[in-house]
């Protein structure tokens, strides 16, 4: 989609779990090249919404668009090669690897190598291609440095950063983040908020769920304010911010 454009877009979206409603109802579009705000109170159904999108649960009902197509549903798998990659609120790294081998497993997702191969599974000649392509991301995220450290070994901040470098491994069209600021020191946000601005610069559309209204101020082009499985508001940060229903809901006190 061409900058501006509709890439995904939910339809009356619903997810519920028993009683619980926890989506109910979502409709929002987020447009090609944007950095797309998903913000509300805890338990207000931001998490179910980019779990069902990114296909760890099925819809209850209604329909989710990327590209105007019907995103595959129900499966990480499926959506992840239609180009929608995500991160998720706790860590999904392997410890015992180093920083450059957990992106090589990621990419490895995205190349089909003919030959089961020693390490990694890469053909000879992809080996040395996947490592610098892993080298280049790590280095988008600020840790070209620390390429040899055990994942394990990083600060918690560097963990999360490694995870986001293994997400665009996978070359997405869409790159969904969970609360990616969640128990960072201050440092890291703002390291935080430069690495999304890089993202952003390569063309990729970012669905951001974020607490901090100052990041979201900086970052986001448009944002949508959920409570209860519900759009509440959106529009620019400005503009949420000035609405008496989100002041209520979620930025009161
Ligand atoms: P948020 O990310 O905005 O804090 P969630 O999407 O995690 O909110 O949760 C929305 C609601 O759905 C909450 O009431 C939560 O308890 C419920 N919920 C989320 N996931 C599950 C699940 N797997 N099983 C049952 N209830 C769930
Ligand atoms: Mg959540």
């Amino acid at each position: 989609a061409a900058n501006g454009e509709a890439l995904l877009e939910l339809r009356d979206l619903k997810r519920y779990f028993g009683g619980v409603k926890a989506v109910d109802g979502v409709s929002m579009t987020v447009r090609a090249g944007q950095v797309h705000g998903l913000i509300g109170p805890n338990g207000s159904g931001k998490s179910t919404a980019v779990n069902v999108i990114s296909g760890l649960y099925a819809p209850t009902a209604g329909e989710i668009l990327l590209h105007g197509r019907a995103l595959p549903q129900g499966s990480l798998f499926k959506v992840a090669r239609v180009g929608v990659s995500r991160t998720f609120q706790n860590l999904q790294l392997f410890g015992e690897l180093t920083a450059l081998d957990n992106v090589m497993v990621a990419l490895k997702g995205v190349y089909r190598s003919p030959l089961p191969l020693v390490l990694l599974g890469f053909a000879r000649g992809e080996e040395k291609r996947a490592q610098a392509e892993s080298l280049a991301l790590l280095e988008l995220v600020d840790l070209k440095d620390q390429a040899r450290t055990r994942a394990k070994d990083l600060t918690y901040g560097a963990q999360r950063f490694l995870e986001i470098a293994r997400a665009l491994a996978r070359k997405p069209d869409l790159l969904i983040l969970d609360e990616p600021a969640a128990g960072l020191a201050h440092p890291d946000v703002n390291n935080l908020v430069e690495i999304i601005k890089r993202i952003r610069q390569r063309g990729i559309t970012i669905v951001l769920i974020e607490h901090h209204m100052d990041v979201v101020s900086e970052l986001c082009d448009a944002v949508t304010v959920l409570d209860g499985g519900q759009v509440i508001a959106e529009g620019t940060p400005d503009e949420v911010k000035r609405d008496p229903k989100v002041i209520e809901a979620y930025l009161g006190v």
